[in-house]
């Protein structure tokens, strides 16, 4: 016989013998990236019942209002559960800080509770973009800013100095449109379309490259290292943004705003 659902009240609650015990709640990590590497959720939980219904809810911090709820559907009690979070299961979620919150019902509608000493939530930040250096770098003198002359004509992008060698890594997940060598200018070069922006991402005098055209890219992947080749006198990134295409139809624009942002963002 099926009983009917306690109904939630004010005040303390009262203990279900039985009832979902969340034992184990982790997440893998902290910074996820729009189009980046998911991160992992496990949980356990312990109850009579063999399945409960999980769902995982996100709100920003000092808020209780939820900003997305995840349903994981019945998932087995007794066993560490593991699912992928990659802030893009129910739309894209905006940039900021979260509080991840685990929750679960039973078929005769308990609650999930916690066993002693095990937190239900979790904090997560989730960024849209990531700084395109993982390494120590420098942006450099006025001669390194988007527009300072250079023979002829202007400095199209933000050179950012760093160690030969410094991993490079998209600031944004897209697809690899070019991988060229320039000898008298961009030396080896990769030009990334960014995914669901209209922007193009340009990287210069990188050490010889470790994308091909036409890879797809997460956010954080690396695609090359800091080198000095082409026409260049260090190791440095040569870094453009074009809002449209890369000399098919956009223009470059002023790199330093967006990568002050990413820098500090998270
Ligand atoms: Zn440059």
């Amino acid at each position: 016989m099926r009983r009917k659902p306690a109904r939630r009240r004010k005040g303390p609650r009262k203990t279900h013998r039985g009832g979902p015990v969340l034992i184990a709640f982790d997440l893998s990590r902290r910074k996820l990236f729009d189009l980046g590497h998911p991160a992992r959720v496990r949980f356990r939980i312990h109850s009579a019942a063999g399945q409960v219904r999980v769902r995982l809810v996100l709100r920003r911090p000092g808020s209780r209002a939820p900003v997305t709820t995840i349903a994981l559907g019945s998932r087995a009690t007794g066993r560490t559960q593991s699912v992928a979070l990659t802030g893009r299961e129910a739309g894209s979620l905006p940039q900021g800080r979260y509080v991840l919150r685990i929750a679960a019902r039973d078929g005769r509608g308990r609650t999930l509770r916690r066993a002693k000493g095990i937190e239900s939530t979790r904090e997560l930040s989730y960024v849209h973009h990531r700084f395109p250096l993982v390494g120590a770098f420098s942006y450099g003198g006025s001669g390194a800013r988007f527009g300072s002359p250079r023979s002829g004509r202007r400095h199209q992008g933000q050179d950012l100095v760093a160690a030969s060698g410094t991993p490079i890594v998209a600031p944004r997940g897209g697809t690899i449109k070019t991988v060229a060598y320039q000898a008298g200018g961009g030396g080896h070069y990769v030009v990334l379309r960014g995914s669901g922006e209209n922007r193009d991402y340009v990287f210069m005098h990188m050490l010889s490259g470790s994308v091909r055209v036409g890879q797809r890219v997460r956010t954080g992947q690396r695609i090359g290292q800091v080198g000095s080749t082409g026409s260049s006198t260090g190791p440095h990134l040569h870094f453009e943004v074009w809002v449209g295409g890369w000399f098919s139809g956009g223009k470059p624009v002023d790199p330093l705003p967006l990568l002050q942002a990413w820098d500090v963002s998270g």
